[in-house]
């Protein structure tokens, strides 16, 4: 069993089926070189990824993890990912780390300049402790993401609603965030509606209803916000999509920060304004989120 660790892959075109593709994996110490400097990811962020967390040695919801790499690969033009090697890869490394939490890592990026391409690889390492922030949760700034609602269709080539490597704006809008005295970001559209976080998706409460910016206007559909959605929905309780305005952020009744591997985080303010907090609730949807989820 081993802590830290990366898996390369030797990519499978999408349409070539094999039982078994371990033969195409060769792991590296996370410690040791593996990237070659004309690597296109780290000189341009091109490239897509992938978080998921890991519970005991069981991945996440790798199915919508993996359809959501191949969303984002079309997007981005990159060679369609074979999700059958990839599921696989998440599989072994999985199978490699010990009990407790820890965040395997998928990343397709654009390749190697004048080279081989495209690069694939898998990191597995524990996850920080989120136990405190599970509880106490988050205070938020709300943060022009200076494009409006109708920027994803108009522009595809901003890749809005794929999860590129291009994370130095969401890394920027969390120290934005840190330098207002909170701990976190929601992202508002140029026309004033909301939109995610950095590195999370938002969902509101109002009364027994629960609503998340429908995730066509140029952000990523969390698949810990539809594994929520599916736990609210068992438990009679109504979700939705809206366009959601800035301006009811601070009427929710209730708010949480989603994310794989976070997971719920409940929002205790906005641009200081005080939220209320549902720990009964948010207990029990982080119970839901660490127990196995396919
Ligand atoms: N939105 C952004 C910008 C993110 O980076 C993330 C997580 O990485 C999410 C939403 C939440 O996605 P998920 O629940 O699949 O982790």
């Amino acid at each position: 069993m081993t802590r830290r660790f990366a898996l390369m892959l030797d990519p499978v075109a999408a349409d070539e089926q094999r039982d078994d593709y371990t033969d195409t994996f060769t792991a590296v110490d996370a410690a040791a070189p593996a990237l070659s400097v004309g690597e296109l990811s780290t000189q341009r962020g091109d490239g897509v990824f992938e978080s998921i967390g890991v519970v005991d040695g069981h991945a996440q919801e790798v199915v919508p993890h993996l359809e959501r790499l191949a969303h984002s690969a079309r997007l981005c033009d990159l060679p369609a990912p074979n999700l059958e090697q990839w599921r696989q890869a998440v599989q072994h490394a999985a199978a490699r780390l010990e009990a407790g939490e820890s965040v395997i890592k998928l990343i397709l990026s654009r390749g190697v300049e004048h080279g081989p391409t495209p690069t694939a690889w898998v990191t597995a390492a524990p996850a920080a402790d989120f136990s405190a922030v599970r509880r106490e949760g988050v205070k938020v700034v709300t943060l022009d993401r200076g494009y409006d609602l109708g920027a994803a269709e108009r522009a595809p080539w901003l890749l809005l609603g794929a999860k590129t490597l291009s994370y130095a704006v969401n890394m920027a809008a969390l120290r934005e965030a840190q330098r207002r005295g909170a701990d976190d970001a929601v992202f508002l559209s140029s026309d004033g509606f909301v939109l995610e976080a950095p590195t999370a998706s938002l969902i509101l409460r109002f009364g027994d209803r629960f609503t998340t910016p429908a995730p066509n206007g140029g952000i990523l559909h969390g698949t810990t916000q539809l594994s929520v959605y599916e736990h609210l929905s068992a438990r009679g309780f109504d979700v939705g999509y809206d366009r959601i305005p800035a301006a009811d952020l601070t009427a929710a009744d209730a708010a949480w920060l989603v994310s794989s591997v976070r997971l719920a985080a409940p929002v205790t303010a906005v641009d200081g304004t005080p939220l209320p907090v549902d720990l009964a609730l948010t207990d029990e949807l982080n119970a839901y989120l660490l127990s196995p989820r396919d």
